[in-house]
């Protein structure tokens, strides 16, 4: 009877240490994982250039996204992986479109529908008021998205909306959220809270959600900025910097100066794979 307890136990205690062990194996492979972000800005048939491609060059792209494996991912996934409460699938990817143009729900969200993709849509406050009021609406030539497109996108999964600031998308008085040189830092405090704060309220109003994420306009950000960023709630800040990131479960911080590569139309759909996969 003591020999058939003992074998039990044992056997116990190795099923024990055989669990643990793989439990332990599946969490380090998902502690830390590439996340390359793919930056555009317009999407126009009548021309290309640094910051502008064609349908052609968008579907291209999203056909080798899909055909490569990998897998487009939003934001909440992305803080529910680093919250550790959620998972990521092996070969994630982000779609980012900054400035609020109207021709990217005009040629962009079809093909994120077709191709079973989702991307992030960063406004401008200034730019969608704009459009807004002018009621020079739904041109892809030259609008921006108005509270009603962005409040309607809102509430689908093709294109979630992020904050790219509501009047600091500007060379001068400063370069995108940058401290001026006659600034103390209370008061530059208070500038990010009064411009970004207001874009936040004005989406709250027109999608009912708590917008987490912020693209820094060109790319310019400084410490004080992100303290104040996420005292305000915000989880991810997209930059300007070219790179694929490493993004780490239990790392808040890691999503803090998310790195992207900007989709020139003037590179070939090759050349933007080769920056997706080097590191
Ligand atoms: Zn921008």
């Amino acid at each position: 009877m003591k020999k058939i307890a003992l074998f039990i136990a044992v056997v116990l205690v190795i099923i024990t240490l055989l669990c643990t062990t793989s439990f332990v194996f599946a969490e380090q492979s998902q502690e830390s994982i590439d996340l390359p972000i793919l930056m555009y800005h317009s999407v126009l048939k009548s021309k290309t250039g640094t910051y502008i491609v064609s349908p052609a060059q968008l579907e291209a792209d999203f056909n080798k996204i899909v055909k490569e494996g990998y897998t487009a991912v939003s934001t909440e996934q992305v803080i529910n992986f680093i919250d550790g409460t959620g998972t990521l699938p092996s070969k994630p990817i982000m779609i980012t479109f900054d400035d609020g143009h109207f021709n990217n729900i005009y040629y962009a969200k079809p093909l994120l529908e077709k191709y079973g993709l989702k991307a992030v849509f960063n406004v401008i406050g200034k730019f969608s008021d704009f459009t807004t009021n002018s009621g020079d609406t739904d041109n892809p030539n030259y609008s921006h998205a108005t509270w009603t497109e962005i409040g309607e996108l809102s509430h689908g999964n093709v294109m979630e909306i992020g904050n790219h600031t509501y009047n600091m998308h500007n060379y001068k008085p400063r370069f995108g959220i940058a401290q001026k040189y006659n600034e103390s830092d209370e008061e530059y405090v208070k500038a990010l809270q009064n411009d970004i704060g207001k874009l936040q309220k004005i989406l709250f109003e027109n999608t009912g959600k708590q917008c987490k994420v912020l693209a820094y306009p060109f790319g310019k950000y400084s410490e004080l900025a992100e303290k104040t960023l996420t005292q305000m709630g915000f989880r991810m800040m997209f930059t300007c910097n070219e790179g694929v990131s490493t993004i780490t479960r239990g790392k808040p911080q890691s999503l803090y100066k998310l790195k992207r590569i900007n989709r020139s139309g003037k590179y070939d759909v090759e050349t933007v794979f080769q920056k997706i996969k080097s590191k």
